[in-house]
């Protein structure tokens, strides 16, 4: 039975999401702040998933996903964003959420996004299921257990980033544009705004690259986007 943690501060919308997702078989719990939220999940298995609210009282729900994932809490969160604005999902996807829904949303598209959030998770890590690994100069990139491993050190990442990786790794060599990472990715295909993409790119750096100012694997593009190299000269 999945745990849902709603952390939304309009109670009406709260009761009436924890009314539907209980219907679905969910098991669910309300935190009307972020704070509340984030000492819910000091425990690192409090919940399954969370839907964070990005509107809210004293932090908000930027700050909150921020913050949980600079704890490596790696959580999926599906982020309902008041506007649609492009701006506030890139800022979403930038502090660690997974996925979005501008409000207002229909309640069976939410369920179908928590479903899908939950499918994946379950898909990178099916218990029986071989590793999903990928390996090259020294590093071990784990898409199963969402890390990636250097020698003795061990770098979790979100499924963003690991989906985000795992599109750039296949296609090995060749140059990929912003744009094209956000539609296939992000399934965001609206004019928009991609800086949010630099901001995944210098995360990934710092696990993937001796010296990530000088990056000799995920390369730069001029006037495109990145590429991913796996083998340096
Ligand atoms: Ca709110």
């Amino acid at each position: 039975m999945p745990h849902i943690l709603i952390v939304e501060d309009e109670r009406h919308l709260a009761q009436g999401l924890r009314f539907n997702l209980e219907a679905e078989g969910f098991t669910v719990t309300l935190a009307e702040t972020g704070e509340a939220a984030l000492e819910l999940l000091s425990n690192e298995h409090y919940a399954d998933l969370m839907v964070l609210d990005v509107m809210l009282p004293g932090k908000s729900g930027f700050e909150v996903a921020d913050e949980l994932r600079q704890a490596k809490n790696y959580l999926p969160i599906l982020m309902l964003t008041a506007r649609a604005s492009a701006e506030d999902v890139l800022a979403g996807f930038a502090a660690g959420a997974d996925d979005y829904l501008p409000k207002p949303f229909d309640l069976a598209i939410l369920v179908a996004r928590i479903h899908g959030l939950l499918r994946r998770r379950q898909w990178l890590a099916p218990a029986d299921a071989p590793p999903d690994v990928y390996a090259f100069q020294g590093r071990v990139v784990d898409f199963t257990r969402l890390e990636i491993q250097y020698g003795e050190r061990r770098y979790p990442l979100t499924l963003m980033e690991a989906n985000l990786l795992r599109y750039l790794v296949q296609r090995e060599g060749r140059p990929i544009s912003r744009k094209a990472m956000l539609a296939e990715v992000w399934d965001l295909r609206e004019e928009t705004d991609t800086r949010a993409i630099d901001n995944f790119i210098v995360r990934l750096r710092k696990y993937l690259e001796d010296e990530p100012a000088h990056p000799r694997h995920l390369l730069t593009v001029r006037g495109v986007g990145y590429q991913f190299v796996a083998k340096t000269p």
